[in-house]
């Protein structure tokens, strides 16, 4: 081994040595045990995705799981389809026809959202759901579908050992600041935009 190989082995170790040390001491600190909230907000392409990776990761531990979906149900999608098919434990919700972006029914938009919004706080209120996805409901106090208080109070207020996801653009800071987790997914490029079709499997 050279003396230059030999320098930069010893150069890696030491950064290793630090590094570990830093995160053991972030891993001791961390001592609180409880449900986490997660806010996946942004442009970019990945929120809904993610929080579907969350649903997998949970039902890896035969937790359970309560998915409500704040999107009018014309599109199917993968994670629909396979969560009605293959996972009969996980609830499934959809805000479904009577949302109608198209005819700007504002008043049937709202009752819609009031409808979805019943399940979703049923499911916050339930200590037996380990993890709640709350898919797209940030576009629900964008448009003040929802009153934006009720849906904190009952985010902030579910059971102690529960998670909840929330996904959607924008959302307000309010909403931000009572999360734990807040990660923003940034637009670089999406395929959409260089006129390819959006594919079964990775974009629905
Ligand atoms: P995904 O469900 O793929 O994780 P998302 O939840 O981050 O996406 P949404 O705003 O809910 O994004 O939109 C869902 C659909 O819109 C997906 O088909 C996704 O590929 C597409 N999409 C997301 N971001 C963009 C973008 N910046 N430009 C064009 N299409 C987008
Ligand atoms: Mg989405």
């Amino acid at each position: 081994m050279t003396d230059d190989t030999q320098k930069k082995d010893e150069k890696h170790r030491k950064a290793m040595e630090k590094q570990k040390a830093q995160v053991d001491a972030s891993i001791a600190a961390a001592d609180v045990e409880r449900g986490v909230s997660v806010l996946l907000t942004g442009n970019g392409k990945g929120k809904s995705s993610s929080a579907f990776g969350m649903v997998m990761r949970a039902l890896g531990y035969q937790q359970k799981v309560g998915v409500i979906q704040f999107i009018k149900g014309e599109q199917l999608s993968g994670e629909e389809l396979y969560l009605q098919a293959q996972c009969p434990d996980v609830y499934f919700y959809q805000m479904g026809t009577g949302f109608t972006w198209d005819t700007q029914n504002r008043a049937g938009d709202i009752a819609a959202a009031e409808r979805t919004w019943a399940e979703a706080e049923a499911l916050l209120n339930n200590a037996d759901f380990d993890l709640v996805v709350l898919d797209e409901l940030t576009y629900m106090l964008a448009y003040d579908y929802l009153d934006a208080t009720r849906v904190l109070n009952a985010i902030a207020q579910r059971p102690t050992q529960q998670s909840v996801v929330v996904t959607g653009r924008g959302g307000g800071s309010a909403l931000q600041d009572i999360m734990d987790t807040v990660s923003e997914v940034k637009d670089i490029k999406h395929a959409f935009t260089s006129g390819i079709k959006a594919r079964r499997g990775v974009d629905f």
